[in-house]
């Protein structure tokens, strides 16, 4: 054995840091459910946090459509008794990034992104999505105090305000137009003059601009987002130009006198630009992902619901679900990836796992 004197944690002579039965990407609600699961069922999970420990509900202030919770609960606080009872049952959380996995090997070479590799003989990857935003200021402070990527989440927190959501596809057409339930009125800011939606969600947020319930504004983008963690959001700078684009072309000496810039009173912002899955890490390896990144699994495979085109690797939570993206789907899909990832080590591994010789890696806990 040697000594990483830079990350203190100790190396078995492959330069293999230590050998897990089961490694998890990622401790947001599937991770965590999934390591629960796995630890009960004595497979000893290690779960790595990457870059967002916690996973996006750290994000939001509190969360009232979770069961069992009837007062709500706040995201960062069901996430921290989660991870209690993951570790109450033996699962360990490291801090650590995986930056890839090789499948071409048994049992499988995790590498983490400061280069220690561990192996594991299952994986499940509950690494998320992350919701994309604009990086304007005045988003880190309000994120999760009245700017949102949730509209099924956080919509009803703002009954009876002006909501602005932002975007121009099949999200932001459906979120518009579930938002219209709560909002006095909702104001559809699109950058430019044709939405990219499909014709169904068109219609229905036409209907809704007939109804006089949607404002659209076209070829208008956000600059910067005013308020208060305190207060919510009070209101949203925006810029417009008839051809589009404006901020660009704010940018742009030719065209900066044509853009109109204004104030607009908001009481909420909803964010509804996509999400990218967090799949680069296992990039090259036989997992079939769709063409945005996010994991396939079970459609045909053998193995469970969860299970990828590689027997061992499995996947739960939003970075397989594009469509629910909801805490109790994603935990119920790490339910699921822990269940079929014990049936593949019973059936594949054994009851003995293949371990190397366990280092003594310092938890976080
Ligand atoms: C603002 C906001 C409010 C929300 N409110 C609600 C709500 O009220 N109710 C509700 O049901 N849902 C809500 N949601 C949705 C809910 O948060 C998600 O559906 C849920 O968190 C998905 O869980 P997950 O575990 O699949 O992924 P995530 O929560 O995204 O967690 C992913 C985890 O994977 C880790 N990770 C990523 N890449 C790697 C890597 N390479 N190596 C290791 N780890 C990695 C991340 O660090 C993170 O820990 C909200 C979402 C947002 C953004």
């Amino acid at each position: 054995m040697t000594e990483d004197t830079e990350t203190g944690a100790a190396e078995t002579d492959g330069g293999v840091v230590e050998h897990r039965r089961l490694i998890v990407a990622g401790t947001g609600i599937a991770g965590l459910t999934a390591a629960i699961y796995a630890a009960r069922s004595n497979n000893d999970p290690l779960v790595f946090e990457g870059d967002e420990p916690g996973g996006q509900l750290t994000l939001t202030t509190e969360v009232d459509n979770y069961p069992g919770f009837p007062e709500g609960i706040s995201g960062p606080e069901l996430i921290t008794d989660m991870k209690s009872q993951a570790k109450r049952f033996g699962a360990e959380t490291k801090n650590g990034v995986i930056a890839s996995v090789d499948d071409a090997t048994r049992p499988f070479r995790v590498e983490l992104t400061n280069g220690d590799v561990y192996t594991a003989d299952a994986v499940i990857a509950a690494s998320g999505a992350s919701a994309r935003t604009l990086g304007i200021p005045g988003e880190d402070e309000l994120m999760g105090y009245g700017l949102s990527t949730c509209a099924t989440c956080d919509g009803a927190f703002f009954r009876g305000e002006d909501i602005v959501v932002i975007g121009g596809g099949d999200a932001a057409m459906e979120e518009a137009n579930f938002l219209t339930k709560f909002a006095d009125t909702v104001y559809l800011i699109h950058r430019r003059e044709e939405f990219r939606a499909e014709d169904y969600w068109i219609d229905r947020v036409q209907e809704k601009v007939d109804a006089g319930e949607i404002e659209i504004m076209r070829n208008t983008e956000a600059l910067e987002l005013h308020g208060t963690p305190e207060d919510g959001v009070d209101h949203v700078t925006l810029a417009r130009h008839p051809d589009g684009h404006p901020k660009e072309k704010l940018d742009d000496p030719e065209f900066a006198d044509e853009v109109e810039v204004f104030d607009f009173d908001a009481g909420a912002v909803f964010y509804a630009i996509g999400h990218t899955p967090n799949t680069e890490y296992l990039q090259g390896t036989g997992v079939e992902m769709d063409d945005e990144g996010y994991l396939q699994t079970a459609g045909g495979f053998d193995g469970g619901q969860t299970a990828t085109a590689v027997p061992g690797i499995f996947g739960a939570g939003d970075v397989v679900d594009y469509h629910y993206q909801q805490a109790i789907t994603a935990g119920g899909m790490g339910c699921k990836a822990a269940i079929d990832a014990d049936d593949y080590l019973e059936s594949e591994v054994g009851a003995e796992s293949q371990a190397s010789e366990p280092a003594a890696a310092e938890s976080d806990d």
